[in-house]
């Protein structure tokens, strides 16, 4: 605990920082709060979200691994081709745990901290490819790499609360409340414009189209879907620019042609309830 200690101390010092000094030093990138949480922290922390999601099958129904393997096996195959790659830099430290959720009406996909991911059933059924697929899992896993979720819990639930939570004095409808966030959380503008480069970056040297993740946009933009739905389709930046700025970021690297994979995706979508 004592990481813990240490890091209320800093959590003061940065207080004093930004009363006396306005702001404190922060990266150019200005949606970057300071991440005060070690590897540690996230690995605990995303426990601890993956426990109480599975304490909770009415709000969350795990698809059972045992019974639909051959789900998981496309699931555990394509997470696996991304994690291959260079950019990621907690492939061994993070679980990168991944969990299908049994709900058809739901077109979401969400990382908690240290690789915990979860993808609804409706995703995996409203997509048509295996590329588009890799897309939005590797911009979920880019959540997840670049630490997004413990930036953004703290700015949500306040870093007071994450404190208790890992050092397990939470009041217990501080930790349902994650799970609740983490479902619905809507990252920043710039969050979810690194985790869609860095999801063009992951798949770029795969045998998958490195812009995967614009073709999920295209699809809900040609199907009128592209207003109102959560993660990754949050309003800002919208659809149309998202799928620019992956392309863009595709041509900048200057990413070889890959596949879309359809029939072996169509099996993915087969073997699911
Ligand atoms: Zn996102």
């Amino acid at each position: 605990m004592k990481s813990i200690i240490q890091k209320l101390v800093c959590f003061s010092l940065i207080t004093i920082c930004v009363s006396t000094f306005f702001s404190c030093k922060k990266d150019d990138d200005q949606d970057r709060s300071i991440n005060i949480f070690t590897i540690e922290d996230d690995q605990l922390l995303g426990k601890q979200l993956s426990e109480e999601i599975a304490a909770d099958p009415e709000m969350y129904p795990i698809l059972d691994e045992q019974e639909y393997e051959k789900a998981y096996n496309h699931l555990y195959r394509i997470r696996d081709e991304i994690l291959e790659a260079d950019a990621i830099i907690y492939k061994d430290e993070f679980d990168w745990e991944t969990k299908i959720i049994h709900n058809d009406t739901i077109l979401n996909a969400f990382a908690g901290p240290a690789g915990y991911i979860y993808v609804y059933t409706g995703l995996i059924k409203f997509l048509e490819s295996e590329d588009h697929f890799a897309g939005v899992l590797a911009h979920e896993i880019a959540h997840a790499d670049r630490r997004h979720v413990t930036d953004q819990l703290t700015s949500n639930l306040g870093l007071e609360a994450i404190l208790s939570i890992l050092l397990g004095e939470e009041d217990p409808s501080t930790i349902a409340q994650i799970g609740t966030i983490l479902a619905s959380l809507k990252f920043t503008r710039t969050k979810e414009k690194e985790a869609d480069e860095f999801s063009v970056k992951y798949l770029c040297n795969t045998e998958w189209n490195a812009n995967g993740a614009g073709g999920f946009f295209q699809r809900l933009i040609d199907m009128g879907q592209a207003i109102g739905l959560p993660e990754f389709l949050s309003t800002h930046p919208n659809p149309d620019n998202r799928v620019e700025a992956i392309n863009a970021q595709d041509s900048l690297l200057m990413c070889p042609q890959g596949g879309a994979f359809i029939n072996r995706y169509e099996d993915f979508k087969n073997s699911l309830p």
